[in-house]
Protein backbone atom coordinates (compact mmCIF):
# COMPACT_ATOMS: atom_id res chain seq x y z
CA UNK A 1 0.00 0.00 0.00
CA UNK A 2 1.63 3.46 -1.14
CA UNK A 3 0.40 6.77 -0.30
CA UNK A 4 -0.41 10.05 -1.99
CA UNK A 5 -0.87 13.53 -0.42
CA UNK A 6 -4.53 14.89 -0.62
CA UNK A 7 -3.29 18.06 -3.01
CA UNK A 8 -1.89 15.78 -5.38
CA UNK A 9 1.64 17.09 -5.24
CA UNK A 10 3.76 13.71 -3.28
CA UNK A 11 5.15 10.77 -4.80
CA UNK A 12 3.70 7.66 -3.48
CA UNK A 13 5.40 6.49 -0.10
CA UNK A 14 5.21 3.63 2.25
CA UNK A 15 3.46 3.58 5.76
CA UNK A 16 6.60 3.92 7.54
CA UNK A 17 7.78 7.20 5.68
CA UNK A 18 4.96 9.23 6.17
CA UNK A 19 4.30 7.46 10.08
CA UNK A 20 7.03 10.40 10.82
CA UNK A 21 6.19 12.77 8.40
CA UNK A 22 3.31 16.42 9.45
CA UNK A 23 2.12 17.61 6.78
CA UNK A 24 2.99 16.61 3.22
CA UNK A 25 5.41 18.40 1.54
CA UNK A 26 3.06 19.96 -0.59
CA UNK A 27 0.80 20.84 2.23
CA UNK A 28 -1.88 18.42 2.38
CA UNK A 29 -2.09 15.12 3.95
CA UNK A 30 -1.70 11.28 3.14
CA UNK A 31 -4.05 9.53 2.32
CA UNK A 32 -3.78 5.45 0.66
CA UNK A 33 -4.35 5.17 -2.86
CA UNK A 34 -7.19 3.30 -2.69
CA UNK A 35 -9.17 1.71 0.55
CA UNK A 36 -9.15 -1.76 1.18
CA UNK A 37 -11.95 -3.23 0.40
CA UNK A 38 -13.67 -5.80 3.30
CA UNK A 39 -15.62 -9.15 1.85
CA UNK A 40 -18.46 -10.20 4.09
CA UNK A 41 -16.36 -13.43 4.33
CA UNK A 42 -13.95 -11.34 5.92
CA UNK A 43 -16.74 -9.71 8.00
CA UNK A 44 -17.66 -13.31 9.16
CA UNK A 45 -14.41 -14.29 10.58
CA UNK A 46 -13.65 -10.79 12.04
CA UNK A 47 -16.97 -10.95 14.25
CA UNK A 48 -15.23 -13.12 16.90
CA UNK A 49 -11.68 -11.26 17.69
CA UNK A 50 -10.21 -9.80 20.00
CA UNK A 51 -9.34 -6.64 20.26
CA UNK A 52 -6.21 -7.10 19.24
CA UNK A 53 -6.11 -9.55 16.87
CA UNK A 54 -8.84 -7.11 15.04
CA UNK A 55 -6.69 -4.01 15.28
CA UNK A 56 -3.99 -6.56 13.57
CA UNK A 57 -5.57 -7.77 10.59
CA UNK A 58 -6.62 -3.95 10.06
CA UNK A 59 -3.98 -2.18 10.48
CA UNK A 60 -1.76 -5.14 8.34
CA UNK A 61 -3.92 -3.83 5.29
CA UNK A 62 -2.53 -0.45 5.47
CA UNK A 63 1.28 -1.28 6.90
CA UNK A 64 2.40 -3.19 4.34
CA UNK A 65 6.03 -2.60 4.94
CA UNK A 66 5.72 -3.54 8.45
CA UNK A 67 6.74 -6.93 8.85
CA UNK A 68 3.87 -8.77 9.78
CA UNK A 69 5.41 -10.69 13.18
CA UNK A 70 6.35 -7.63 14.18
CA UNK A 71 3.43 -5.87 13.43
CA UNK A 72 1.30 -8.39 15.48
CA UNK A 73 3.64 -8.18 18.48
CA UNK A 74 3.21 -4.03 18.42
CA UNK A 75 -0.41 -4.36 18.54
CA UNK A 76 -0.49 -7.18 21.30
CA UNK A 77 1.45 -5.07 23.50
CA UNK A 78 -0.58 -1.99 22.75
CA UNK A 79 -4.34 -3.48 23.43
CA UNK A 80 -3.87 -4.66 27.13
CA UNK A 81 -6.70 -4.98 29.87
CA UNK A 82 -3.36 -3.60 31.95
CA UNK A 83 -3.79 -0.18 29.75
CA UNK A 84 -7.35 0.07 28.51
CA UNK A 85 -9.31 -1.68 31.45
CA UNK A 86 -11.32 -4.60 29.95
CA UNK A 87 -10.65 -7.43 28.03
CA UNK A 88 -12.98 -5.97 25.15
CA UNK A 89 -10.84 -2.77 24.85
CA UNK A 90 -14.13 -0.76 23.72
CA UNK A 91 -17.12 -2.00 25.44
CA UNK A 92 -20.49 -1.41 24.15
CA UNK A 93 -23.60 -0.05 26.94
CA UNK A 94 -26.93 0.79 25.74
CA UNK A 95 -29.22 3.38 27.55
CA UNK A 96 -32.54 3.18 28.36
CA UNK A 97 -33.63 4.42 24.66
CA UNK A 98 -31.60 2.49 22.67
CA UNK A 99 -28.84 4.39 22.22
CA UNK A 100 -25.51 2.57 22.41
CA UNK A 101 -22.45 4.36 23.70
CA UNK A 102 -19.15 2.58 22.50
CA UNK A 103 -16.61 2.98 25.68
CA UNK A 104 -13.54 4.64 24.39
CA UNK A 105 -12.27 6.36 27.38
CA UNK A 106 -10.86 3.82 29.52
CA UNK A 107 -6.87 4.32 28.32
CA UNK A 108 -4.66 6.20 30.33
CA UNK A 109 -5.35 9.26 30.42
CA UNK A 110 -9.72 9.16 30.24
CA UNK A 111 -10.32 10.08 26.19
CA UNK A 112 -10.42 7.97 23.40
CA UNK A 113 -7.44 9.61 22.34
CA UNK A 114 -5.36 6.82 24.29
CA UNK A 115 -7.01 4.33 21.10
CA UNK A 116 -4.63 5.58 18.48
CA UNK A 117 -1.79 7.34 20.50
CA UNK A 118 -0.83 4.33 22.97
CA UNK A 119 -0.53 2.70 19.43
CA UNK A 120 1.29 5.30 17.91
CA UNK A 121 4.11 5.45 20.83
CA UNK A 122 4.59 1.90 20.09
CA UNK A 123 5.22 2.27 16.63
CA UNK A 124 7.52 5.61 16.70
CA UNK A 125 9.48 3.74 18.59
CA UNK A 126 9.99 0.91 16.69
CA UNK A 127 10.04 2.47 13.20
CA UNK A 128 12.96 4.88 14.85
CA UNK A 129 14.93 1.86 16.31
CA UNK A 130 14.72 0.47 12.43
CA UNK A 131 15.59 4.06 10.78
CA UNK A 132 18.63 4.42 13.47
CA UNK A 133 16.98 7.72 14.22
CA UNK A 134 15.70 9.78 17.12
CA UNK A 135 12.55 12.15 17.17
CA UNK A 136 11.95 15.03 19.12
CA UNK A 137 8.32 15.80 19.60
CA UNK A 138 6.77 19.59 19.53
CA UNK A 139 3.03 19.72 20.60
CA UNK A 140 0.75 22.19 21.56
CA UNK A 141 -2.34 20.97 23.89
CA UNK A 142 -5.63 22.41 25.16
CA UNK A 143 -5.68 19.32 27.47
CA UNK A 144 -6.82 15.85 25.64
CA UNK A 145 -3.87 15.53 22.75
CA UNK A 146 -1.09 16.58 25.54
CA UNK A 147 -1.71 14.09 28.07
CA UNK A 148 -2.35 10.76 25.86
CA UNK A 149 0.89 12.01 23.72
CA UNK A 150 2.86 12.20 26.96
CA UNK A 151 1.24 8.80 28.68
CA UNK A 152 2.07 7.68 25.26
CA UNK A 153 5.79 8.15 24.79
CA UNK A 154 7.03 8.35 28.67
CA UNK A 155 10.18 6.20 28.27
CA UNK A 156 10.29 5.73 24.83
CA UNK A 157 13.77 5.38 23.20
CA UNK A 158 14.96 7.63 20.88
CA UNK A 159 11.81 10.05 21.70
CA UNK A 160 11.77 13.27 23.85
CA UNK A 161 8.30 15.15 24.25
CA UNK A 162 7.94 19.00 24.37
CA UNK A 163 4.37 19.82 25.03
CA UNK A 164 3.10 23.38 25.07
CA UNK A 165 -0.33 23.58 26.94
CA UNK A 166 -1.83 27.50 28.04
CA UNK A 167 -1.02 28.07 31.68
CA UNK A 168 -3.62 27.94 34.45
CA UNK A 169 -6.29 27.13 31.56
CA UNK A 170 -6.74 23.43 31.95
CA UNK A 171 -8.32 22.05 33.84
CA UNK A 172 -6.70 21.03 37.52
CA UNK A 173 -7.18 17.46 36.66
CA UNK A 174 -5.51 17.99 33.45
CA UNK A 175 -2.78 19.83 34.81
CA UNK A 176 -2.19 17.24 36.97
CA UNK A 177 -2.46 14.45 34.31
CA UNK A 178 0.77 15.83 32.31
CA UNK A 179 2.68 18.25 35.02
CA UNK A 180 2.91 15.41 37.31
CA UNK A 181 4.78 12.66 34.95
CA UNK A 182 8.27 13.07 35.91
CA UNK A 183 9.41 10.80 33.15
CA UNK A 184 13.22 12.24 31.55
CA UNK A 185 11.94 12.44 28.53
CA UNK A 186 8.24 14.57 28.94
CA UNK A 187 9.30 18.19 29.01
CA UNK A 188 5.91 20.40 29.92
CA UNK A 189 6.44 23.98 29.02
CA UNK A 190 3.39 26.06 30.15
CA UNK A 191 2.88 29.24 28.37
CA UNK A 192 1.33 32.60 29.08
CA UNK A 193 -1.31 32.53 26.73
CA UNK A 194 -4.00 30.43 25.08
CA UNK A 195 -3.73 27.43 23.20
CA UNK A 196 -3.78 29.41 19.91
CA UNK A 197 -0.51 30.93 21.11
CA UNK A 198 1.01 27.67 21.78
CA UNK A 199 0.19 26.46 18.12
CA UNK A 200 1.44 29.62 16.72
CA UNK A 201 4.42 28.80 18.50
CA UNK A 202 4.65 25.18 17.40
CA UNK A 203 3.85 26.30 13.44
CA UNK A 204 6.72 28.99 14.40
CA UNK A 205 9.64 26.48 14.83
CA UNK A 206 8.06 23.80 11.82
CA UNK A 207 8.64 27.03 9.45
CA UNK A 208 12.38 27.59 10.46
CA UNK A 209 13.29 24.44 8.69
CA UNK A 210 16.94 24.59 9.55
CA UNK A 211 15.96 24.17 13.21
CA UNK A 212 13.71 21.59 12.74
CA UNK A 213 15.98 19.44 10.81
CA UNK A 214 19.12 19.94 13.06
CA UNK A 215 17.27 18.74 16.06
CA UNK A 216 14.61 15.80 14.17
CA UNK A 217 11.42 18.16 15.25
CA UNK A 218 8.19 15.90 14.60
CA UNK A 219 4.51 16.35 15.86
CA UNK A 220 1.96 13.93 16.89
CA UNK A 221 -1.10 16.21 15.76
CA UNK A 222 -4.24 14.68 14.76
CA UNK A 223 -3.26 14.82 11.05
CA UNK A 224 -1.21 11.02 11.45
CA UNK A 225 -2.29 8.95 9.18
CA UNK A 226 -1.28 6.15 11.92
CA UNK A 227 -3.87 7.96 14.20
CA UNK A 228 -6.50 7.74 11.81
CA UNK A 229 -5.96 4.34 10.93
CA UNK A 230 -5.68 3.17 14.83
CA UNK A 231 -9.14 4.54 14.77
CA UNK A 232 -10.33 2.63 11.96
CA UNK A 233 -10.04 -0.55 14.73
CA UNK A 234 -12.98 0.47 16.81
CA UNK A 235 -15.64 0.90 14.27
CA UNK A 236 -15.07 -2.03 13.33
CA UNK A 237 -15.40 -3.56 16.73
CA UNK A 238 -17.93 -0.84 17.73
CA UNK A 239 -20.36 -2.56 14.93
CA UNK A 240 -19.72 -6.09 15.97
CA UNK A 241 -20.17 -5.51 19.33
CA UNK A 242 -23.85 -3.57 19.01
CA UNK A 243 -25.39 -6.04 16.60
CA UNK A 244 -26.49 -9.47 16.53
CA UNK A 245 -24.66 -10.66 12.75
CA UNK A 246 -23.13 -8.94 9.81
CA UNK A 247 -26.82 -8.29 8.02
CA UNK A 248 -27.34 -5.47 10.04
CA UNK A 249 -26.43 -1.99 9.79
CA UNK A 250 -25.01 0.93 12.59
CA UNK A 251 -25.09 4.07 12.33
CA UNK A 252 -22.77 6.27 14.35
CA UNK A 253 -22.95 9.66 15.98
CA UNK A 254 -19.62 11.49 16.66
CA UNK A 255 -18.56 14.54 19.11
CA UNK A 256 -15.66 16.15 16.39
CA UNK A 257 -13.91 18.74 16.79
CA UNK A 258 -10.45 17.84 13.75
CA UNK A 259 -12.75 15.78 12.27
CA UNK A 260 -10.09 13.01 12.90
CA UNK A 261 -12.40 10.68 14.97
CA UNK A 262 -15.03 10.83 12.32
CA UNK A 263 -12.65 10.30 9.55
CA UNK A 264 -11.81 7.18 10.76
CA UNK A 265 -15.63 6.28 10.72
CA UNK A 266 -15.88 7.54 6.68
CA UNK A 267 -12.67 5.25 6.13
CA UNK A 268 -13.83 1.85 7.82
CA UNK A 269 -17.55 3.18 6.08
CA UNK A 270 -15.38 3.23 2.59
CA UNK A 271 -13.83 -0.23 3.29
CA UNK A 272 -16.92 -1.56 3.59
CA UNK A 273 -18.21 -1.92 6.87
CA UNK A 274 -22.36 -1.90 6.62
CA UNK A 275 -22.42 1.86 8.31
CA UNK A 276 -25.64 3.74 7.36
CA UNK A 277 -25.07 7.08 8.46
CA UNK A 278 -22.30 9.23 9.99
CA UNK A 279 -23.16 11.52 12.66
CA UNK A 280 -21.13 14.60 13.19
CA UNK A 281 -22.09 16.26 16.44
CA UNK A 282 -20.54 19.89 16.78
CA UNK A 283 -20.87 22.17 20.02
CA UNK A 284 -21.70 25.77 19.25
CA UNK A 285 -18.29 25.62 17.18
CA UNK A 286 -20.36 24.51 14.42
CA UNK A 287 -18.47 24.99 11.64
CA UNK A 288 -19.06 21.15 10.45
CA UNK A 289 -22.71 21.25 11.28
CA UNK A 290 -22.90 24.68 8.55
CA UNK A 291 -21.13 22.38 5.70
CA UNK A 292 -23.76 19.37 6.45
CA UNK A 293 -26.52 21.40 6.45
CA UNK A 294 -25.32 23.74 3.45
CA UNK A 295 -22.50 22.61 1.89
CA UNK A 296 -20.69 26.12 2.91
CA UNK A 297 -17.28 25.71 4.75
CA UNK A 298 -16.16 28.46 6.42
CA UNK A 299 -13.63 28.00 8.58
CA UNK A 300 -13.54 30.70 11.73
CA UNK A 301 -10.40 32.68 13.43
CA UNK A 302 -9.65 32.43 16.68
CA UNK A 303 -11.29 35.66 18.02
CA UNK A 304 -15.19 33.93 16.49
CA UNK A 305 -14.67 30.49 18.17
CA UNK A 306 -16.06 30.48 21.88
CA UNK A 307 -14.75 28.64 24.88
CA UNK A 308 -17.40 25.84 25.89
CA UNK A 309 -17.86 22.95 28.41
CA UNK A 310 -17.14 20.75 25.86
CA UNK A 311 -13.34 22.15 25.34
CA UNK A 312 -11.91 19.72 23.11
CA UNK A 313 -14.12 20.51 20.19
CA UNK A 314 -13.20 24.21 20.70
CA UNK A 315 -11.91 24.10 17.02
CA UNK A 316 -13.03 25.81 13.85
CA UNK A 317 -10.46 24.87 11.53
CA UNK A 318 -11.23 20.97 11.37
CA UNK A 319 -7.75 19.71 9.56
CA UNK A 320 -8.58 16.06 9.01
CA UNK A 321 -11.28 17.75 6.81
CA UNK A 322 -9.35 17.78 3.92
CA UNK A 323 -9.25 14.19 4.02
CA UNK A 324 -13.12 13.44 3.43
CA UNK A 325 -13.19 16.38 1.03
CA UNK A 326 -10.76 14.38 -1.29
CA UNK A 327 -13.27 11.68 -1.68
CA UNK A 328 -16.03 14.32 -2.23
CA UNK A 329 -14.84 15.70 -4.78
CA UNK A 330 -13.39 12.65 -6.32
CA UNK A 331 -9.98 12.49 -5.09
CA UNK A 332 -9.32 15.41 -7.32
CA UNK A 333 -6.27 17.00 -5.66
CA UNK A 334 -5.64 19.64 -7.97
CA UNK A 335 -9.49 20.82 -7.31
CA UNK A 336 -8.44 20.38 -3.30
CA UNK A 337 -5.61 22.29 -3.87
CA UNK A 338 -7.77 25.29 -5.10
CA UNK A 339 -9.94 24.63 -2.20
CA UNK A 340 -7.85 24.61 0.57
CA UNK A 341 -6.31 28.14 -1.10
CA UNK A 342 -9.35 29.25 -0.54
CA UNK A 343 -9.63 28.36 2.83
CA UNK A 344 -6.18 30.02 3.99
CA UNK A 345 -7.09 33.04 2.49
CA UNK A 346 -10.13 33.45 4.97
CA UNK A 347 -12.50 33.47 2.64
CA UNK A 348 -13.82 29.20 2.58
CA UNK A 349 -15.67 27.41 -0.05
CA UNK A 350 -18.95 26.03 -0.81
CA UNK A 351 -20.27 22.60 -2.05
CA UNK A 352 -23.39 22.98 -1.80
CA UNK A 353 -23.59 20.67 -5.27
CA UNK A 354 -21.87 18.18 -3.63
CA UNK A 355 -24.13 17.92 -0.48
CA UNK A 356 -26.48 15.21 -1.74
CA UNK A 357 -23.82 13.46 -2.43
CA UNK A 358 -21.69 13.81 0.67
CA UNK A 359 -25.87 12.74 2.95
CA UNK A 360 -26.53 9.75 -0.12
CA UNK A 361 -23.46 7.85 -0.79
CA UNK A 362 -21.25 8.98 2.02
CA UNK A 363 -23.93 8.73 4.73
CA UNK A 364 -22.98 11.81 6.64
CA UNK A 365 -25.20 13.99 8.28
CA UNK A 366 -24.97 16.46 11.32
CA UNK A 367 -26.03 18.55 14.40
CA UNK A 368 -25.36 20.86 17.05
CA UNK A 369 -25.60 21.35 20.81
CA UNK A 370 -25.56 24.28 23.34
CA UNK A 371 -24.34 24.54 26.70
CA UNK A 372 -28.13 24.18 27.80
CA UNK A 373 -28.30 21.06 25.51
CA UNK A 374 -25.03 19.46 27.44
CA UNK A 375 -26.15 20.30 30.48
CA UNK A 376 -29.88 18.70 30.30
CA UNK A 377 -28.67 15.35 28.40
CA UNK A 378 -25.91 15.02 31.22
CA UNK A 379 -29.10 14.80 33.89
CA UNK A 380 -31.28 12.75 31.54
CA UNK A 381 -28.41 10.18 30.51
CA UNK A 382 -27.72 9.83 34.89
CA UNK A 383 -31.76 10.56 35.86
CA UNK A 384 -32.70 7.16 33.72
CA UNK A 385 -29.83 5.16 33.29
CA UNK A 386 -27.74 5.94 36.83
CA UNK A 387 -24.58 7.23 34.09
CA UNK A 388 -22.56 10.00 34.37
CA UNK A 389 -21.49 10.97 30.63
CA UNK A 390 -18.67 13.94 29.87
CA UNK A 391 -19.28 17.06 28.33
CA UNK A 392 -18.43 15.87 24.79
CA UNK A 393 -20.13 12.62 25.17
CA UNK A 394 -23.53 14.44 26.00
CA UNK A 395 -22.93 16.76 22.65
CA UNK A 396 -23.16 13.13 20.87
CA UNK A 397 -25.86 11.34 22.62
CA UNK A 398 -28.14 14.74 22.05
CA UNK A 399 -27.30 14.71 18.43
CA UNK A 400 -27.99 11.28 18.16
CA UNK A 401 -31.46 11.32 19.85
CA UNK A 402 -32.68 13.97 17.26
CA UNK A 403 -31.27 12.78 14.43
CA UNK A 404 -32.23 8.62 15.17
CA UNK A 405 -34.70 7.10 12.58
CA UNK A 406 -37.10 4.68 13.92
CA UNK A 407 -35.66 0.96 13.76
CA UNK A 408 -31.65 2.60 13.25
CA UNK A 409 -29.39 1.15 15.41
CA UNK A 410 -27.22 4.30 16.75
CA UNK A 411 -23.60 3.93 18.36
CA UNK A 412 -22.39 6.90 20.28
CA UNK A 413 -18.71 7.41 20.23
CA UNK A 414 -17.99 8.17 24.05
CA UNK A 415 -14.74 10.73 24.10
CA UNK A 416 -14.17 11.01 27.20
CA UNK A 417 -14.73 10.58 31.15
CA UNK A 418 -16.47 13.17 33.39
CA UNK A 419 -14.14 13.07 36.11
CA UNK A 420 -12.04 15.46 33.17
CA UNK A 421 -14.51 17.95 33.09
CA UNK A 422 -15.33 18.11 36.70
CA UNK A 423 -16.74 21.83 37.01
CA UNK A 424 -19.43 21.15 34.48
CA UNK A 425 -20.45 17.81 36.02
CA UNK A 426 -21.03 20.02 38.92
CA UNK A 427 -22.96 22.48 37.62
CA UNK A 428 -25.59 19.79 35.93
CA UNK A 429 -25.54 17.42 38.85
CA UNK A 430 -24.96 19.22 41.79
CA UNK A 431 -21.77 16.57 42.46
CA UNK A 432 -18.60 15.77 41.84
CA UNK A 433 -18.06 13.01 38.48
CA UNK A 434 -17.19 9.57 39.58
CA UNK A 435 -13.20 9.41 39.30
CA UNK A 436 -11.54 5.89 38.42
CA UNK A 437 -9.04 3.61 40.51
CA UNK A 438 -5.70 5.31 40.45
CA UNK A 439 -6.86 9.27 40.12
CA UNK A 440 -7.12 9.97 43.41
CA UNK A 441 -5.34 12.87 44.67
CA UNK A 442 -3.26 13.38 41.75
CA UNK A 443 -3.60 16.87 42.04
CA UNK A 444 -1.33 16.93 45.22
CA UNK A 445 1.51 15.18 42.98
CA UNK A 446 4.69 17.39 42.47
CA UNK A 447 4.54 18.73 39.22
CA UNK A 448 7.48 19.48 36.61
CA UNK A 449 6.64 22.18 34.15
CA UNK A 450 8.60 25.79 33.50
CA UNK A 451 6.56 28.69 32.28
CA UNK A 452 7.75 30.81 29.49
CA UNK A 453 5.89 33.87 27.78
CA UNK A 454 4.54 32.82 24.08
CA UNK A 455 8.07 33.70 23.05
CA UNK A 456 9.35 31.17 20.09
CA UNK A 457 12.86 31.92 20.39
CA UNK A 458 12.44 31.27 24.43
CA UNK A 459 11.45 28.08 23.37
CA UNK A 460 13.56 26.87 20.91
CA UNK A 461 16.29 27.46 22.96
CA UNK A 462 14.97 25.10 26.02
CA UNK A 463 14.27 22.90 23.05
CA UNK A 464 18.44 23.10 22.57
CA UNK A 465 19.80 23.57 26.40
CA UNK A 466 17.70 19.91 26.78
CA UNK A 467 18.73 17.87 24.45
CA UNK A 468 22.40 19.31 24.82
CA UNK A 469 22.19 17.65 28.29
CA UNK A 470 20.59 14.27 26.88
C1 LIG B 1 -10.21 15.34 20.60
C2 LIG B 1 -11.56 15.26 21.21
C3 LIG B 1 -12.74 15.40 20.47
C4 LIG B 1 -12.73 15.77 18.99
O1 LIG B 1 -12.21 14.75 18.18
P1 LIG B 1 -11.74 15.08 16.67
O2 LIG B 1 -11.04 13.85 16.23
O3 LIG B 1 -10.83 16.25 16.79
O4 LIG B 1 -12.96 15.38 15.89
C5 LIG B 1 -13.95 15.22 21.11
N1 LIG B 1 -14.02 14.94 22.42
C6 LIG B 1 -12.91 14.81 23.18
C7 LIG B 1 -13.06 14.52 24.62
C8 LIG B 1 -11.64 14.95 22.61
O5 LIG B 1 -10.54 14.82 23.38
Amino acid sequence: MKYISTRGGMAPQSFSDILLMGLAPDGGLALPESYPQISRAQLDAWRGLSYAELAFEIIRLFATDIPEGDLRDIVQRTYTRAAFGTDDITPVKTLQDGIAILELSNGPTLAFKDMAMQLLGNLFEYVLARKGRQLNILGATSGDTGSAAEYAMRGKRGIQVFMLSPDGLMSPFQRAQMYSLQDANIHNIAIRGMFDDCQDIVKAVQNDHAFKAKYDIGTVNSINWARVVAQVVYYFKGYFNATENNDQQVSFCVPSGNFGNVCAGHIARQMGLPVARLIVATNENDVLDEFFRTGAYRPRGTANTYVTSSPSMDISKASNFERFVFDLVGRDGDAVKALWRKVESGEGFDLSDKLAEARDAFGFVSGKSSHADRLATIRTVDAEDGVVVDTHTADGIKVAREARLPGEIVVCLETALPAKFADTIREALDRDPPRPDGFDGIEALPQKVVVFDADAPRVKAFIEETLAAV
